[in-house]
């Protein structure tokens, strides 16, 4: 039945490739190792250079966050358009490839056992106007990938805020303080990875992991296709 689905969704909108227009594929072979990949991981508050993503030496225990690893800059336009077209168009085979995206480049950094594969939640009404939650099919993909278990549902954000685009890093703090919630027992020194699409300022991702390092998480790192 898939089969048939994406048969005819094919006729009705061929993939054409992101960065040349060419049939075939949403990102050709060729387009790909052009994307404006992060090749030198910073510190995500002050982006200074550090190994992995995570906090510089002056930067460090000031944040919950251990780190974010990121893909590529938001300003790439192959990435920004692939996005968009996941998010707002629906194309959910996009998102696969994302998923995939992610899953490599979490390999490369964090190629030890262990990790929770955890997406950072939307509020429900959220989630019911856009009819699903990206970040959720990109973390299904990362830990089907790296064979990590998954957990859905169980950080849920419980406060309905407004789109926080023009606001500041601190701002955003301010405005998401008590919008997430944990509701599983103690993570036990469990560590996380917790996957969005793109991260703004990591204020977000910030919030989410406070909320798990309160609930027993040891290192919770932010796991982000583009970033900026
Ligand atoms: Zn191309
Ligand atoms: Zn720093």
């Amino acid at each position: 039945m898939d089969f048939v689905k994406s048969f005819f969704l094919d006729l009705l909108f061929p993939r054409l490739c992101f960065g040349c227009g060419k049939e075939g594929r949403w990102i050709c072979s060729l387009c790909l190792p052009k994307v404006n990949w992060i090749k030198f991981p910073f510190c995500p508050n002050c982006r200074k250079l550090t190994i992995k993503g995570e906090y510089c030496q002056s930067c460090a225990g000031k944040f919950f966050l251990s780190g974010m690893i990121v893909c590529a800059r938001y300003d790439d336009a192959v990435i920004k358009k692939a996005i968009h077209h996941f998010k707002y168009e629906h194309f959910f085979d996009i998102g696969r490839i994302l998923g995939k995206i992610l899953a490599e480049r979490l390999a490369t950094e964090k190629n030890k056992e262990g990790f929770l594969i955890i997406p950072v939640p939307l509020h429900n009404l959220k989630k019911a106007q856009r009819g699903f939650n990206q970040a959720e099919i990109l973390a299904k993909v990362v830990a089907l990938s790296s064979d990590r278990p998954y957990l859905s549902n169980i950080l849920v954000r419980q406060k309905y805020r407004r789109p926080q685009m023009e606001l500041s890093r601190e701002k955003r703090l301010e405005n998401l303080k008590g919008s997430f919630c944990w509701l599983g027992g103690d993570l036990k020194r469990a560590e996380v990875i917790l996957v969005d699409d793109v991260a703004t300022t990591g204020a977000t991702l910030e919030e989410c992991a406070k909320v798990l390092k309160k609930s027993g998480a040891g290192e919770v790192w932010g796991l982000v296709l583009a970033h900026g």
